[in-house]
């Protein structure tokens, strides 16, 4: 055992292996980006199953996406082969979806019941509110109380009422309900929580600073006061606040659990020394985490930030474009300061290392069109789920009356159909050119989706469940687009932040003056600048358009007021000239 022991625990550094040595009681791991928070946690659950004699049916691992869910299963694997199938690694939302499936009898549903999908959802709230708008109302309401009736607007509540009962009238259940409906089953039912606590004894939950009210409950319904929790997560990286999210939860955590052990790690891992003194700089203002320490371990990378100015969003999508050519083309950074010229800083990266990251879905558009300009392939992070996409929906309608065991034909015909629908966006060397049978199709969502063989129930969960992150290939030979929401937790060896403009990042609807935005929300956007600015390895740029179309019409727009927070220590202007000249034949140069 000792031997596995010193394996399992080697590839840690000191703090993170004592946070992953803690052998029970509640654990908070606070500390900043790249330090290895999420690689700790699974190290712990590794350690704890393999060398403490954990029973894996007894833990619980909750991640924020499916993806991170997916990664984590993926390590684990890898690490204790033996003990990971029996982990249980989910979303808040996958948590809650498999109580409801267990106790479907005590929280009123049939054993087949379905997820609405957002079409289903609408309409049913259309009916209910009178009229699309109101409707529309009632399902952005509902969401920010996560699927509770009480608190409704008076006007909506009778309303509210019958849109889930229609839901219920159907054996429906929407996203929100996942979370609300275990909270007051296990709530009303002490003997069914104390079975759960029972089940999960190890809990530990990545990203708690983005915990919000009903997770928060459920958790507590899990966790006694001296269980074993480990909560992990950096308050200043906290950006679902306009989601129902509170970082108060995090910040409490003491009180909540008292005794609770506390650790923090301070080696940030990911990204050079400019990365990080720029992404401090910019966090510094308003951070939650005053007289943090964050110290880069690597060397590497240039050593500014680039920062570059557009004349409109084309120049700038352009000037990506040109950049990942420059970079791909092995240009090096020449930074007039060091007199440095890192040779092999760009050696070996390949489409998959770029990300561009921004703060609205609609900027992704002109993004495309420069990468399509220079014929550069990329991947968009979308965000649709999977279930409201054309042609999944009758699908998952039908499955909901399928029989658990043998599919009738016709549905067997329609899940081939429907996974080739998903299997559209898996690169064709990955899948073959083979006609793909449902099997096969299954077996090929299986590490993406969690797929499990034939057995339909769960693969209609599966694919009800699939956020946006089922069709984003981190592994594919493309540039990322992402928002800076969904970037959080990964990284990239180069990084763009673009649209760095006031009214854009803090976003601000056009019109509306910075004196009449909620001085929370703007301290959230520079949460989601420093989120952005952290997920860089290598090289981060964060560019800026004087002008931009917004809402149907050409505004002007100045910089973003955290940029002026930067220091020239860190940061330089990346000259225009960059954008246009052509690849292998110069420089990008840092003026
Ligand atoms: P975030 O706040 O962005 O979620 P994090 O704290 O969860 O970051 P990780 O993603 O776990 O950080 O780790 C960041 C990077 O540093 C990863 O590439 C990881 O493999 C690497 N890393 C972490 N710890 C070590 C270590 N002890 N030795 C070498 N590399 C490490
Ligand atoms: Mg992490």
């Amino acid at each position: 055992a000792d031997h596995r022991e010193a394996s399992l625990l080697d590839g840690l550094d000191p703090d993170q292996r004592a946070a992953a040595d803690i052998t029970g009681g509640p654990v908070l791991i606070i500390a900043g980006p790249g330090t290895g928070k999420t690689r700790t946690l699974t190290h712990r659950l590794a350690h704890l199953v393999a060398e403490r004699g954990v029973d894996p049916r007894h833990c619980l691992a909750i991640t924020f996406t499916r993806r991170a869910a997916e990664e984590m299963a993926e390590r684990l694997a890898a690490l204790v082969p033996d003990h990971a199938p029996g982990l249980t690694i989910a979303t808040f939302h996958s948590l809650g979806l498999r109580i409801l499936r267990e106790q479907h009898d005590r929280a009123g549903l049939g054993p087949a019941f379905g997820i609405a999908d957002q079409a289903t959802r609408l309409a049913l709230a259309t009916e209910a509110a009178g009229d699309e708008k109101s409707g529309r109302r009632l399902l952005a309401e509902r969401s920010r109380r996560r699927g509770s009736d009480d608190g409704a607007s008076p006007d909506l509540a009778d309303a509210a009422e019958r849109y889930t009962k229609a839901l219920r009238q159907r054996d429906l259940v929407d996203f929100d309900d996942l979370i609300t409906l275990p909270v007051e089953l296990l709530e009303a039912a002490p003997d069914l929580a104390a079975a759960y606590r029972d089940r999960f004894r190890w809990i530990s939950v990545d990203e708690y600073q983005d915990v919000d009210g009903q997770q928060y409950r459920l958790l507590r319904l899990l966790a006694p006061a001296d269980g074993h929790l480990t909560a992990i997560g950096d308050p200043d990286q906290a950006i679902y606040r306009f989601r129902g999210a509170d970082v108060g939860f995090f910040l409490r955590f003491r009180e909540d659990f008292p005794g609770a052990r506390m650790v923090r790690l301070t080696r940030n891992y990911r990204s050079s020394a400019a990365i990080l003194t720029a992404s401090l700089q910019a966090i510094a203002p308003t951070t939650l985490v005053p007289g943090r320490e964050l110290r880069p371990m690597g060397d590497h990378g240039p050593a500014r930030v680039g920062v570059y100015p557009a004349a409109d969003e084309r120049a700038e999508a352009s000037f990506v474009a040109r950049t990942v050519e420059l970079l791909l083309g092995g240009a090096s950074f020449h930074s007039f300061d060091s007199g440095r010229i890192d040779s092999d800083e760009t050696h070996g990266l390949g489409f998959s290392d770029f990300a561009v990251l921004y703060r609205t879905d609609r900027q992704a558009e002109a993004v495309m069109a420069g990468l399509t300009r220079a014929g550069l392939p990329f991947q968009k992070r979308s965000h649709d789920r999977l279930a409201d996409r054309p042609g999944v929906r009758p699908l998952l309608a039908e499955l909901a009356f399928a029989p658990a065991a043998g599919a009738p034909a016709s549905v067997t015909e329609r899940l081939r159909w429907a996974a080739e629908a998903v299997i559209e966006r898996i690169p064709r060397a990955e899948r073959g050119e083979a006609e793909v049978d449902v099997h096969t199709a299954v077996d090929l969502l299986r590490p993406r989706a969690e797929a499990c063989g034939t057995d339909l129930e769960r693969f209609r969960d599966e694919l009800a469940l699939g956020v946006e992150v089922d069709t984003w290939d981190p592994r594919a030979d493309r540039v990322s687009l992402l928002t800076l929401h969904a970037a959080k937790g990964l990284e990239f060896p180069v990084v763009f932040v673009v649209g760095c403009e006031d009214g854009l990042l803090p976003l601000r609807w056009p019109g509306v003056s910075p004196e009449d935005t909620d001085e929370e929300e703007v301290r959230e956007e520079r949460r989601l600048l420093f989120v952005g600015m952290t997920r860089a390895r290598r090289h981060l740029f964060l560019s800026h358009a004087a002008e931009r179309v917004r809402q149907g019409s050409a505004r002007r727009s100045a910089p973003s007021p955290f940029l002026a927070d930067l220091g020239a220590d860190v940061c330089e202007r990346v000259g225009a000239a960059a954008a246009r000249r052509k690849p292998r034949d110069t420089q990008l140069r840092l003026l």
